[in-house]
């Protein structure tokens, strides 16, 4: 970006709002990551609109972060601008046995509102660390749920600055998959459709749900999650143990000794650290198994 440029993305979107040169390692759940060109706060959906139409008319990467619990930010940041959605984008409101729920919010405060109101089959989010923007991009789950199941309809703004509504069917959700991988819609609200339950059972099943991931999971040191997709009819976690790697480590990046499927930053991995061991378990499971994994978790920047 030239200085002309930064001077008008401030006039647009206020002073208060952008800052330039911002660490991603603060914003993601990696710890890793260069700086920013630029980190902007996106407060309104008519912000959001203008700042997309910046980028394109001035030929500006962007990038949309959400709790940055997915992606692998690269060593040398993110040229452009990288945006997020602040307070005012994340409202969660209920009607009935539907939460809608706005792209920042967490799904963890998701969670926590289905609880208060009673309203069951949103128990498998509770301990996945991303908002609901990410979570319908990647159609996230865990434990037999995901969000294919109760996303009834999805907000998003639209690449030429239309706003439409999608319905589940047209989400095209699949495997970690929705249609926001194809086009890029930016997710700004969603219609969360629950069932009435009863609170001590909700509660029970989030508990024993964040026992379980405290057990698998090494949740003591910063990852990204799950590294790879789980090929169909395997586990990439036993994948990686029966080719030798577990506790493999390139410096600081390390091979989860308690779960094999996670790579995690022991201190002060470098995203290089990351993606040359990636692309270790990729050979060697592959030269073991025949089953070539394929990441999950996204790569960002340069
Ligand atoms: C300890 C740990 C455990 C995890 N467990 C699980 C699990 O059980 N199941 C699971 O599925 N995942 C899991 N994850 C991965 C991750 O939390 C999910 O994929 C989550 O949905 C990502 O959301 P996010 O907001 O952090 O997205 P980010 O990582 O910030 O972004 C991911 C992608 O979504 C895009 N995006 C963000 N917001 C929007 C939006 N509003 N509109 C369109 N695109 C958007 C970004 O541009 C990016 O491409 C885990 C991660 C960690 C660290």
């Amino acid at each position: 970006m030239n200085e002309d440029q930064k001077k008008k993305l401030i006039e647009l979107i206020g002073e208060e709002n952008v800052v330039f040169d911002e660490p991603m390692n603060k914003h993601t759940t990696f710890r890793i990551g260069g700086n920013a060109e630029s980190f902007v706060r996106v407060q309104s959906t008519k912000e959001m609109d203008v700042l997309t139409d910046f980028c394109r008319e001035n030929d500006i990467p962007f990038f949309l972060l959400g709790k940055g619990s997915n992606i692998l930010v690269g060593d040398n940041g993110i040229p452009g601008v990288v945006a997020y959605f602040g307070e005012e984008m994340s409202s969660i409101t209920v009607k009935g046995n539907m939460i809608i729920a706005e792209a920042g919010a967490t799904l963890a405060a998701v969670a926590n509102t289905a609880l208060q109101k009673g309203l069951t089959g949103f128990e498998f989010a509770a301990g996945i660390p991303g908002s609901v923007g990410g979570a319908l991009r990647m159609n996230a789950g865990a434990y037999g749920g995901d969000m294919a199941q109760v996303v009834e309809w999805v907000r998003v703004l639209s690449p030429d600055g239309e706003i439409k509504t999608l319905t589940n069917e047209e989400m095209e959700f699949g495997y970690r998959h929705s249609i926001l991988k194809d086009i890029p819609y930016i997710a700004l609200a969603a219609g969360i459709a629950l069932e009435t339950g009863d609170e001590k059972s909700i509660r029970f099943a989030m508990l024993e749900l964040a026992n379980r991931r405290k057990e698998k999971q090494p949740l003591e040191y910063p990852s990204a999650g799950s590294t790879f997709k789980r090929p169909e009819g395997y586990f990439a976690g036993k994948l990686i143990s029966e080719a030798g790697l577990s506790g493999a480590r390139i410096h600081d990046a390390v091979v989860s000794e308690k779960h094999n499927g996670f790579i995690i930053n022991e201190g002060c991995a470098s995203a290089e650290d990351v993606k040359t061991l990636i692309e270790i378990v990729r050979r060697k499971v592959y030269e073991q198994s025949g089953v070539l994994l394929e990441p999950e978790i996204i790569m960002v920047g340069e």
